[in-house]
Formats: C-alpha cells, sequence, structure tokens
C-alpha cells in the first residue's frame, strides 16, 4: 500500500469507527458540546470521552510512550475530519489534551508525566486554564494572583482571582499562572502551578452568559493549596511554560474545528431554505461567501501545518485566528439573518435555537485567544516584522497569543 492508500484505509478505520460507537446512549452527542454549547450532556460526554479512550481515540497526536497514537500530521488531520464529519462532539477534556498535556510532555518531571498523562488519555481527569485575571488577560503578564511556599508543609499557597475559566465547574484541576516573587513585575516572577480544584481554598463561581448556559467561571484562591511537586519548570520561570503551552493552542484541533463550522454552515443553508430568505439575493451572497471563506480557511490551515512539522508556525499561520474568529463572528449574523422573523423568537426546537446559540457566542469569537486588535499587533510584528508598538512604561505588555 502506498501512502495515500494507508491514509485512505484510516480514514475508513475512523469512519467505520465512528458509525459503530457514536450510537444507542451516545446519538444524542452528535454535534453537541463544544464552544457555545458546553451545557449539552456533560457527563454523557464525559463517559464518550471514555469510550474513546477505550477505542484509543483519544491524544492521537502524544507520543505512543505517553499513551497516545504517534499519528503523522496527515492521519491526525484525516481524525479530525472524520470525528467532526460523523457529528463527533466536543471535548470537554480538550484542554488536558491539547494544552497541559503537550506541555507536560515538554517541561513536566517524570513523575508529573506518570501522574498526569494517564487521566487525561483515559478521559477521567479534566483540566480548566487559570490564566486570565480582572486586570490581565491581553495583558497576561499583569497576573496578580500570588504563590508562598509554605516552609513547614512545603507547599504552595494561592491566594487571588482567575475569571472566564471555562469548564472550571467540570474540571478536577486548573493550571494557574501566579506571582511567586512579591514585588516583581511583568513576566518575570511567575510560577505554572498544577492545582486540585476540590479543596476548601478553592471557590467556583459560574459566570451566566446571553446564550443561558454558563461556560465559563470566576475561580477564587483564599489559601488554596498545591504540593511542591506540582510547580512545572522552576518558580520564577513561570512564563516561560505559561508561553510555551500558548503555542500549543494553535494547531490540528482547527481542522476538527473547520469541520464543525462546515455543520453549522449547513444548518444555515438549510434554515434559509425553510424560512424561504434563500430567495433573497444578498443572504445567497452572504452564504456564498462564506463557504468561499471556509475553504481559504481550510486550505491555509492545511498550507501552515504542512510547513511546520516541530510545531512552529509558519508566517500564514499568524493569520488562522483572526481569520476564523471574523469568518464565524459573520456567521453568527448570517444565521439570525437566514432565520428570517423566528431568529428573534426563542422556540423548543433544536436546530433554530442552535443558530440562535451561535449568533450569541460567536460574539466572543473575536475576544478569546486573543482579541482582534492584540492578534492584528502580533501579524504587524512577528509576520511582517513591523516596527513594535508603542509600549507603556512598566513591562507588562506581552499579550496573549
Ligand atoms: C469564550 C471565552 C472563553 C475563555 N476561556 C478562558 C479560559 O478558559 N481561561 C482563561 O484564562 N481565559 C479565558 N478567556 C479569557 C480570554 O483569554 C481573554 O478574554 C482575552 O485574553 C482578552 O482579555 P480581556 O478580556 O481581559 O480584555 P482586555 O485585554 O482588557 O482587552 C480590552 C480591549 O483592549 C484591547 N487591547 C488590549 N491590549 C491591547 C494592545 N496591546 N493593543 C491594542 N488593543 C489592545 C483589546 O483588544 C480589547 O478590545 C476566555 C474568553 C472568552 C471570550
Amino acid at each position: 500500500m502506498n501512502l495515500a492508500e494507508q491514509d485512505e484505509a484510516f480514514r475508513t478505520e475512523v469512519a467505520q469507527w465512528m458509525r459503530d460507537h457514536l450510537r444507542g446512549k451516545f446519538e444524542c452527542l452528535r454535534h453537541r458540546g463544544g464552544a457555545g454549547d458546553e451545557d449539552a450532556f456533560p457527563a454523557l460526554r464525559k463517559e464518550w470521552e471514555q469510550e474513546l479512550a477505550a477505542g484509543k481515540w483519544t491524544c492521537v497526536g502524544w507520543p505512543q510512550a505517553y499513551g497516545g497514537r504517534g499519528l503523522s500530521v496527515a492521519q491526525q488531520i484525516i481524525f479530525h475530519e472524520e470525528y467532526a464529519r460523523a457529528g463527533g462532539p466536543g471535548h470537554i477534556g480538550h484542554l488536558g489534551e491539547t494544552l497541559l498535556g503537550p506541555t507536560l510532555i515538554a517541561y513536566g518531571t517524570p513523575s508529573q508525566k506518570a501522574r498526569f498523562l494517564p487521566g487525561i488519555v483515559a478521559g477521567t481527569e479534566y483540566w480548566c486554564q487559570g490564566y486570565s485575571e480582572p486586570g490581565a488577560g491581553s495583558d497576561l503578564a499583569n497576573v496578580q494572583t500570588r504563590a508562598r511556599l509554605d516552609q513547614t508543609t512545603g507547599e504552595w499557597v494561592i491566594d487571588g482571582q482567575k475569571v472566564w475559566t471555562s469548564l472550571a465547574h467540570e474540571s478536577q484541576w486548573i493550571f494557574v499562572v501566579a506571582r511567586c516573587e512579591p514585588g516583581s513585575q511583568g513576566h518575570k516572577g511567575l510560577i505554572f502551578l498544577l492545582v486540585p480544584l476540590d479543596q476548601p481554598g478553592v471557590e467556583v463561581r459560574p459566570i451566566r452568559q446571553i446564550t443561558g448556559s454558563c461556560e465559563f467561571n470566576e475561580v477564587f484562591f483564599d489559601g488554596a493549596r498545591t504540593s511542591a511537586e506540582n510547580v512545572v519548570g522552576e518558580p520564577g520561570e513561570g512564563w516561560k511554560i505559561a508561553m510555551a503551552l500558548l503555542g500549543f493552542e494553535r494547531g490540528l484541533s482547527w481542522i476538527g474545528m473547520q469541520m464543525h463550522f462546515e455543520h453549522q454552515l449547513q444548518l444555515v443553508c438549510k434554515a434559509a431554505r425553510e424560512a424561504g430568505t434563500d430567495k433573497i439575493p444578498s443572504i445567497r451572497a452572504r452564504i456564498a461567501d462564506a463557504w468561499m471563506g471556509l475553504k481559504v480557511m481550510h486550505y491555509n490551515t492545511l498550507r501552515t501545518l504542512a510547513g511546520g512539522q516541530d510545531g512552529s508556525l509558519t508566517r500564514e499561520g499568524y493569520i488562522i485566528k483572526y481569520y476564523w474568529s471574523n469568518w464565524h463572528r459573520d456567521l453568527g449574523k448570517l444565521a439570525l439573518d437566514a432565520l428570517g422573523p423566528e431568529g428573534d423568537i426563542f422556540i423548543d426546537d433544536f436546530s433554530r435555537t442552535r443558530l440562535q446559540q451561535v449568533f450569541l457566542f460567536s460574539r466572543s469569537d473575536t475576544i478569546v485567544a486573543g482579541t482582534n486588535e492584540v492578534q492584528l499587533n502580533i501579524i504587524a510584528e512577528r509576520a511582517l516584522g513591523m516596527p513594535k508598538e508603542m509600549r507603556p512604561q512598566k513591562p507588562t505588555t506581552e499579550t496573549r497569543v
């Protein structure tokens, strides 16, 4: 078998596995979960992750030594495409699988790897990301949450507040960036800690969103504790680990996200046909634009992935976040217009409320994982080599990528 035939055989294997397993009690999970729909069947989606794990379909890009499949980039793309095509639900474990796991593989101690990676692979331990604070979003180096070493117990004690912590209410662990050197500023004096959420010093408060769901939370630390073994990297060098983790934020999962977008675009076309809005020339033109935009996004992502086998971004990669977030925000508006007047009314028909949800949640697309303004700075400075923007006096302006 040549490479193309092998890949086709692999595609058939994934599609068949999905047909055999995404059924019965899991049938209701088709096209559910993920950004904007995290409230959908969380317990059943965790069971589904364990079903995936039993089939060895979690962490497919991780090295086999850590429980992954060690798939090639081409095969990971095929996996994500077929998973999304079959309607595979959004992963509650994605922060562990795509962010923390790769960071631990690169920077964790042998005992951290042994302790934490198996739970991520098995879909039994879930993680959330404790980066943002009320005064530290784009300006992440302004983190004020404090961590101090208790000399008696040898534990780190954490005080402070995080915000917008997606899925904290479904997670057992949070990775936290905190300031461990009093008086330090900017990216100096930070620590990267793994902290158990289920303890008296942690309070998780849901933030109810305009969609009606509570996808993210405020997380308060009041004397929360974690073992000294749970520091990744060296105390004081947390910035390096925090930035390395953000580097994993981009990658192959984009392909799955785009297949998911394709499904949403199909729902928009269906809604337009049903509401008769497909007769309106401007709606037809916007649907055509959306389709072309999706293709452009897809080919640019493939081009980027083909160039960056070592995990580094090619120059083309810098536009992906900016491009998809604007495309999806516009799809949200199109979805509502395609629904016609019924778009303004909530009725108990999920295919309609789903599109309303897409509209409401996609308002946040140009903020999450780096706002549009910050992305444009990154494109200008890093991809186009333009002069750096003017920074304020204090050295706290490394921005979110
Ligand atoms: C759906 C969603 C899920 C999220 N999940 C998580 C999570 O799980 N964990 C987590 O830690 N965080 C999470 N976040 C937070 C997210 O990372 C921040 O919202 C984002 O980094 C922006 O920070 P901010 O909201 O503090 O806005 P700010 O940084 O305060 O920005 C306010 C405005 O100022 C502009 N601005 C800021 N700096 C510059 C600059 N240098 N140049 C030009 N303009 C600038 C911004 O573009 C924006 O328009 C989530 C956010 C969303 C929307």
